[in-house]
């Protein structure tokens, strides 16, 4: 598959039968595969050859795979594909609020592993073309987003949004569906690493559900917000 040719991936896990498991599996996809058993080590990896995509348990030894995704994000926005124990719904919430932008519980499929990363990387392929290759106009439903000439119609009426409003709903619409963190808004939108501002994300949050009708951004609590809209 054209996601895999020459990606590396970074695995982070220590338990060694499992890390194995998904190194063979990736390699057999044809990913380049780095295998690290605890959270110094995975940052390290990480900074030394930065990987196109990380695996990342969340129980290592070190510090946590928490922690790890906290500081690689911190450097450099790389996709996460979060493992975590079945039942840890703590983890998931704070993984997805630290950067992580899928997660799977244990015990997983390789098959389902694979077709996560890829589906991963597919992601942020998309996202990257969109600015120069993409449509100007995002479609979603009945919603209508000219970013050449920064107009947004909804069921053909069109509604006036503020420069930022505008941004963050373009930030939302390009990955429809899909819990995007207040932090990472935050940081995307404003520019601002710093998560103390996340109130200033939900008031824009609220500025364009007035403006858009309610419906349209479903609220994740403690994390962040998704557009629920019809592709
Ligand atoms: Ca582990």
């Amino acid at each position: 598959m054209e996601t895999s040719a020459g990606r590396r991936v970074l695995v982070v896990e220590d338990e060694r039968a499992i890390a194995d498991a998904v190194a063979a599996r990736l390699r057999a996809e044809g990913f380049l595969v780095q295998v690290v058993g605890d959270g110094p080590s995975a940052v390290e990896a990480a900074r030394r050859d930065p990987p196109d995509a990380i695996v990342l348990d969340v129980m290592l030894p070190g510090f946590d795979g928490l922690e790890v995704c906290r500081r690689i994000q911190a450097e450099r926005p790389t996709p996460v594909l979060m493992l975590t124990a079945r039942g840890e719904e703590t983890d998931l919430l704070v993984g997805l609020a630290v950067g992580a932008d899928d997660y799977m519980a244990k015990p997983f499929s390789m098959r389902e592993l694979a077709a996560r990363v890829h589906a991963l990387l597919r992601r942020v392929d998309k996202v990257a073309a969109t600015p120069k290759a993409g449509p100007p106009t995002l479609r979603l439903g009945d919603l209508e987003i000219n970013q050449a000439e920064r107009r947004v119609l909804r069921a053909g009426a069109e509604k006036h949004l503020t420069p930022t409003e505008f941004d963050l709903l373009v930030h939302l619409a390009r990955a429809p569906r899909t819990v995007l963190p207040r932090e990472r808004l935050l940081a995307e939108v404003w520019g601002w690493a710093d998560a103390s501002g996340t109130r200033t994300v939900d008031s824009h949050i609220k500025g364009l559900r007035r403006k858009l009708g309610a419906d349209l951004i479903r609220t994740v609590h403690g994390v962040g917000y998704a557009l629920e809209v019809d592709r």
